[in-house]
């Protein structure tokens, strides 16, 4: 039979493993996973390869509010191992997106009201129908309020930096810890303090600490909630 279609957001601070968790989410209720996320590091990595927002962080917003009406995004699917890539205009930029030098300017990018307006009218296109996971940090306090099911998801700053840095080492990445950490840092504080949509967690979200957890932890805890609350059976 087929599940239910509710909108399930999932927001929380860097590196707590979202997107890990929100895509085998989506898998395994059959909706479509959405990583706002890229969206916002691909309008970042299209300002940065233009010109429009330096090393200093000196953002051209003129030029990048009179432009981003005109760039194309798409969300792509490997028919090899079926992951999701973001495509700038035709172009898979997945990997540039992850750089260290997007990741330290992405959150001023995402301050920028025009940007979230943009960004939010997208979000809200892929969630009409529901039937989605979404990832990010104000999914369930701005772009969907009335999203189904909410998590908020935390773990020690120590604990996402290891993660991080993990996988930066595992892409070849040359940062060391303290950077990975610094900017893990940075960007809670920028994220936190913006005025327009700030990382907060919402009332009505549920907490899931997962500092020391697995990813079968989380969807154990999960399918529980899905079960009691919704109806819906998902098999780990
Ligand atoms: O999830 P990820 O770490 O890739 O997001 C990169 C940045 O994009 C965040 O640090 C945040 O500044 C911004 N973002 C946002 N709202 C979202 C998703 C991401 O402001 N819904």
């Amino acid at each position: 039979m087929e599940n239910k279609k509710i909108i399930v957001a999932i927001d929380g601070y860097s590196s707590t493993g979202k997107s890990t968790f929100a895509r085998l989410v989506a898998r395994k209720l059959g909706y479509v996973y959405i990583d706002t996320g890229a969206i916002y590091r691909a309008i970042t990595y299209f300002a940065y390869t233009n010109g429009f927002i330096d090393n200093n962080r000196y953002i051209n917003v003129e030029w990048l509010a009179g432009t981003l009406g005109s760039i194309t995004l798409a969300f792509e699917t490997s028919s090899e191992d079926g992951s999701c890539h973001i495509c700038l205009n035709g172009v898979n930029v997945e990997k540039n997106i992850r750089k260290m030098e997007i990741s330290e300017k992405v959150s001023q990018i995402a301050a920028l009201p025009f940007v979230r307006e943009y960004v939010d009218r997208i979000l809200k296109r892929y969630g009409k129908e529901r039937g989605v996971v979404m990832d990010g940090r104000d999914i369930g306090t701005a772009v969907f309020p009335d999203a189904e099911l909410k998590i908020f998801m935390v773990a020690s700053a120590r604990v996402r930096a290891e993660r991080r840095f993990k996988e930066i080492v595992q892409n070849g990445g040359k940062e060391s810890f303290e950077q990975v950490l610094e900017n893990l840092k940075k960007r809670d504080y920028l994220d936190e303090h913006r005025a327009v949509a700030p990382l907060v967690k919402a009332e009505d979200a549920l907490l899931l600490d997962n500092s020391n957890m697995s990813v079968n932890d989380q969807l154990d805890w999960l399918r529980d909630i899905l079960k009691a609350r919704f109806g819906i059976d998902i098999t780990i």
